[in-house]
Formats: C-alpha cells, sequence, structure tokens
C-alpha cells in the first residue's frame, strides 16, 4: 500500500472520502473553483442570502427566526454576525458534548452579549458517557455520536420551537474532501459526513444494548422534516476561510490561546473543547495526518503558505504526542485507566502508515511528489 499526499497540498490519500485526479485531491478542485474569478459568484450568493433572510422577516413566527449551532469556536461567532442586527430573532445552541475548556466556555459566552439567545444542552450523562468510551474502546473515535448530536439536535431543537431557519456553519464535505453537495443538510450528507464511521442509532442500540427511543437526538430529522427549518450551509453564502472568520470574531471579543495548540500551528482553533484531541490524535494514528496537515493544506490552498513551509510545519506539529492536559481529564470522564487508554491507542496505530518498533513514529506517507 502506498500513501501519497496531494501534489498541491499535503493531504494524504488515506483521508476518508477525498479523491485524487492527477495526484491532486478533490479539496485542492474545490478551492480552485470557489477563489476562480469564473468560479462561484459570491456577490449572487450574497444576494440569495438577503432574499432568504427577507422572506423569514414576513414570516408569522412564535418566537425565533433563526437558529444557529454554535461551539463558541471562531466559525460560530462568524455565522452569528452574518444573521445579528438585521432585526431578527437569533436563537444559538450549543451541544455541550465533552469536557469545555476555561476559554472555550469565555468565547462561547460572547455569543450572547453579541445579541443572540444562547441555549447550552448537556445530552444526559449515564447514555453520553457510555457511547464516548465504547466508540473510543471499539472503532478509536470518541467523539463518533457526539458529533451526530452536534449535527442532529440543534435542528430538532429548530422543529420542535417552529423555527424556519437553520444557519449551520460550514460544508464539510465541500471544503474539506471537495465532494460535491448541496447548500441544505440532508439525510445522505448526514449518513456519509456526520456518522463518521457509519455508526448509526441502529447499530449503536443493538451492539450496546441501549433503547432506540433514548438515542433519537443522535439522529437527523426525516428529509420531510427538514424542509420545515431550512438548515443552510454559510459556506454556501459566504466564501469561507478560517483567516477572515478569526479577524471576524476578534471584533467581538474572542479569545485565542498564548500559544500553538497542541498538534497545530495555529492558536485559535479547537480552544473550546477536549475531547476532539483525543480523536484527532486517533486520526493521526489511522491516517497518518493530523490537524498541522489540516491546518497547513488549508493555508497552501488559500496561498497563505508555500508547500514547502507546509511540509516543515507538519514534521514539527503533526505528531507531538498527546499531553496530560488532554489525558487525565479524558480517563476521568469516561472512568478507565492509564493503561487501558493506551491499550486502545496501540489498537488503532496504522502499521500500513507507521514504522513498527520504534517510539518515534515515522510516516510512510510520500510527501516528496513534485507537482507537475
Ligand atoms: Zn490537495
Amino acid at each position: 500500500m502506498i500513501i501519497t499526499a496531494c501534489k498541491n497540498c499535503l493531504i494524504p490519500n488515506s483521508k476518508p472520502h477525498i479523491i485524487f485526479k492527477n495526484g491532486v485531491c478533490s479539496a485542492c478542485l474545490f478551492h480552485e473553483k470557489k477563489n476562480a474569478s469564473k468560479g462561484i459568484n459570491w456577490k449572487s450568493r450574497k444576494e440569495e442570502f438577503d432574499k432568504l433572510i427577507n422572506v423569514i422577516k414576513k414570516k408569522k413566527i412564535d418566537n425565533y427566526h433563526v437558529l444557529v449551532p454554535v461551539s463558541g469556536g471562531k466559525d460560530s461567532i462568524t455565522q452569528v454576525s452574518k444573521v445579528i442586527n438585521k432585526d431578527l430573532k437569533v436563537l444559538a445552541v450549543n451541544i455541550d458534548y465533552g469536557i469545555k475548556t476555561e476559554i472555550g466556555k469565555y468565547n462561547l459566552n460572547l455569543i450572547a452579549d453579541m445579541g443572540a439567545d444562547l441555549m447550552i444542552y448537556k445530552p444526559e450523562q449515564v447514555i453520553h458517557k457510555k457511547l464516548i468510551k465504547n466508540c473510543f474502546s471499539d472503532y478509536g473515535d470518541p467523539d463518533s455520536m457526539s458529533h451526530a448530536m452536534l449535527h442532529a439536535m440543534p435542528i430538532r431543537i429548530a422543529y420542535n420551537l417552529k423555527i424556519p431557519m437553520v444557519f449551520l456553519g460550514e460544508n464539510s464535505a465541500e471544503e474539506y474532501s471537495g465532494t460535491k453537495s448541496n447548500k441544505n443538510i440532508s439525510q445522505k450528507w448526514f449518513k456519509n459526513y456526520a456518522l463518521n464511521l457509519g455508526l448509526d442509532t441502529n447499530i449503536i442500540s443493538k451492539k450496546y444494548k441501549i433503547d432506540k427511543k433514548k438515542l433519537q437526538n443522535y439522529e437527523l430529522l426525516s428529509n420531510d422534516k427538514l424542509k420545515k427549518v431550512n438548515p443552510v450551509f454559510c459556506s454556501y453564502f459566504f466564501h469561507w476561510s478560517s483567516k477572515r472568520n478569526l479577524e471576524i470574531a476578534k471584533k467581538y471579543g474572542f479569545k485565542t490561546s498564548s500559544k500553538c495548540n497542541e498538534g497545530t500551528f495555529r492558536n485559535y482553533v479547537g480552544l473550546d473543547e477536549k475531547i476532539n484531541r483525543i480523536h484527532q490524535y486517533l486520526k493521526l494514528l489511522k491516517f497518518g495526518y493530523g490537524r498541522g496537515s489540516d491546518h497547513a493544506s488549508e493555508e497552501i490552498r488559500n496561498k497563505n503558505m508555500t508547500r514547502q513551509y507546509g511540509l516543515k510545519l507538519i514534521k514539527k506539529y503533526d505528531r507531538v504526542n498527546l499531553s496530560n492536559f488532554y489525558i487525565n481529564d479524558f480517563i476521568k470522564h469516561i472512568n478507565i485507566t492509564r493503561k487501558q487508554f493506551f491499550f486502545v491507542m496501540n489498537k488503532f496505530k496504522n502499521y500500513k502508515i507507521w514504522n513498527k518498533n520504534k517510539k518515534k513514529l515515522i510516516s510512510k506517507i510520500i510527501y516528496e511528489n513534485k507537482k507537475k
């Protein structure tokens, strides 16, 4: 098995969902279209957004016009900034699925100061922790069901409160895998991109003997019901850029970390919650790339960085060991020992990608394939 990286960015072909054409990944191909002068017409997309807002304003509503799912990161603050000061009643919903950090709590609270009501939803912890623990041990992904819930639950809340629009963040399928998809979230999108590893509630319910009714909030509404809440991606209407979103978020008081976040060179991502770092480290063990690769590739696509410099960064940051700052809280959260934790981490190390018998991880990914 030969694993090579994209000729343009640094994403390896071991990344799930990504397709390569002549050595270039589908995310890079999408970004070419996104940034080209004859590509996506962002002016007309903005007009489409304004029209949508005007239609919603005229609707007789019970309470809120729009619901925005938020993590408290730079992106969610950007989403909220697009719908406030438009004479709309905005409900921001945060799914508290993991272990929040202090800086994360601070940034999340900014959303209420921006002029949106902020609702924090925390799932009952007996089942939720059981799901985190089992998905970690059996599939090497502690975030699998949390990921399902944070896509599904805000939309359920919108449906129950009769809110006519849900303003989602980026279409991750398009932005990071370059997969063709729509402006709305659908059952198909959810199955492919939100349900990591294809774990739906049928499988989970049977395997772990949890009553399926208790897993309802991890399921996306049917396509018919989705139409009533019109869940649209912000990245369809606005040119999505991490750097630009950071600048917008800073205007509202968004705090960054004083140093780079573990596993990457950026100091403004993954600040809000701790379990995601475990998820990202497992991604490195399974597929050979981590957050540094994601972020360097994004910078290269946006022409903020050369490929050569990006490669230097990922060698420095991607493979930084997991620190106790994350491990200690995680094992306490799901009640396992350190030994059990490291047993699972080793179980998911992919030796098609990593050299065996060495303490240090040596990647077998071929990066040095020059662009034609
Ligand atoms: Zn690429």
